[in-house]
């Protein structure tokens, strides 16, 4: 059994220069306080809430909801699906007004998205997607597969990298009406070519839905820019919309006259409020929406698109492959003498804003790091994913969930 020792001295000063050095370092004041917490490191499943955001949400009860009532809906809460939209559009999504709204869930999302895309492509009956998605994303295709008997096409993915842009090159053809990936993949970080890829679906005349739910926040996106057909993310992760914060979707513009949901509900209908006979779909995004949009869960978000505005996604971006570089530093140093090893990939151009490592006590240690206030979270089947928020997390706090990590796993051997 090798010796272990605590995480050497000569980090916590780099840790500590980092942070002095860190041009986003006075961001992390703007988040709520966790006082037993001491190493957050699950940004990418919950993202911390904002001060401003909280205050915004209190406002809203005491204001709008309590002072306006029903008037809210008239006034401000019908566009705000919209609203927010445009505003994720223009500051994270690199997507020009009137191609993203808010609402659901991302699984929904999904499925509505997904279903609409392959009823634009008749006559082909396959499904392009990969064995390490995001369960859900598996899950609800394989829902759209069996209900119109089309074929999926699984792409073998190493669960320590992702999909590399000839492994779909591989397997697209005239069959394929859609492509489903992750830009980040949720286990392993890696960053997949999206601009690539989606010239490569196009090529076979597929369309290309991407799941940003790991990228929105952390990594430069630019769906116009890209082509990309379709996009689903949720908000509650680096976009800090708190527990269960309605997701967003994206349709090209290009897209939307023909695109038709399957949840025909009366909010995503034209001229909703005469309760007419019929469903016909409203013009633009709004068709996207079904029931009555989640007003509450779209508040807390606003303030996090605006810090992200201030920082500049390039910025956020920066500080995040620093962030990351470093952790893998201490893990190389501290972790893996322990016999962990690295599940994310080494070159920062291929990698998101966390890194999984593995070890088979894990699953094992968690409960003992989030009693110590360490939280980073567990994946199945001996992943511990490290999720570095760039907004809300210091380098100091990366070595003390690294020692806490060591310590917890030197104990246990
Ligand atoms: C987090 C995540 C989801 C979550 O979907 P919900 O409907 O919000 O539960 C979906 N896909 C990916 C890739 C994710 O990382």
């Amino acid at each position: 059994m090798s010796v272990s020792n605590p995480v050497p001295q000569r980090f916590s000063v780099r840790a500590a220069e980092l942070d002095d050095a860190d041009p986003l370092s006075s961001y992390r004041d703007l988040f709520v306080d966790a006082p037993s917490v001491v190493s957050y490191l699950d940004g990418n499943s919950l993202g911390r809430p904002t001060k401003a955001g909280a205050e915004r949400v209190a406002r809203f009860v005491a204001e709008s909801w309590g002072g306006r009532l029903i008037r809210g809906w008239d006034e401000e809460w019908f566009d705000l699906p919209l609203t927010v939209g445009d505003d994720l559009g223009r500051v994270v999504l690199g997507a020009a007004a009137g191609q993203t709204a808010v609402g659901d869930s991302t699984s929904v999302l999904l499925y509505k998205l997904a279903r609409g895309a392959v009823a634009l492509r008749q006559g082909r009956d396959e499904i392009v997607l990969d064995t390490d998605n995001f369960p859900t994303d598996r899950y609800v295709l394989e829902a759209v597969a069996s209900e119109l008997g089309m074929t999926l096409r699984w792409i073998e993915s190493d669960p320590r990298s992702g999909v590399h842009a000839d492994e779909v090159a591989a397997v697209v053809g005239d069959r394929t009406a859609l492509v489903v990936l992750s830009h980040v993949a949720y286990r392993s970080g890696y960053l997949a070519d999206a601009a690539s890829i989606t010239r490569i679906a196009h090529g076979a005349g597929a369309l290309m839905l991407w799941d940003l739910c790991h990228s929105a926040g952390s990594v430069p996106i630019e769906l116009d820019e890209w082509g990309v057909d379709l996009a689903v993310g949720c908000t509650y992760k680096y976009l800090n919309g708190g527990p269960g914060s309605p997701a967003f979707a994206y349709v090209r513009a290009g897209l939307l006259e023909e695109f038709v949901q399957p949840i025909w509900g009366w909010m995503g209908r034209e001229d909703c409020f005469e309760m007419a006979p019929g469903y016909r779909p409203a013009k633009g995004i709004r068709r996207i929406l079904s029931g009555t949009p989640a007003v509450l869960g779209m508040i807390a978000m606003r303030d996090t698109v605006e810090l992200i505005d201030r920082a500049g996604i390039r910025a956020i971006r920066a500080k995040s492959v620093l962030l990351t570089e470093f952790a893998l530093e201490l893990v190389a140093e501290s972790l893996v003498p322990l016999g962990v090893t690295v599940a994310s990939p080494v070159d920062p151009s291929l990698r998101g804003g966390h890194v999984t490592i593995d070890h088979p006590h894990f699953r094992a240690v968690t409960p003992a790091l989030w009693e110590r206030g360490v939280i980073p979270d567990f994946r199945a089947p001996e992943g511990l994913r490290l999720g570095l928020s760039p907004l809300s997390t210091s380098f100091a706090e990366v070595v003390v969930g690294v020692e806490a990590i060591r310590a917890e796993l030197a104990a246990g051997s």
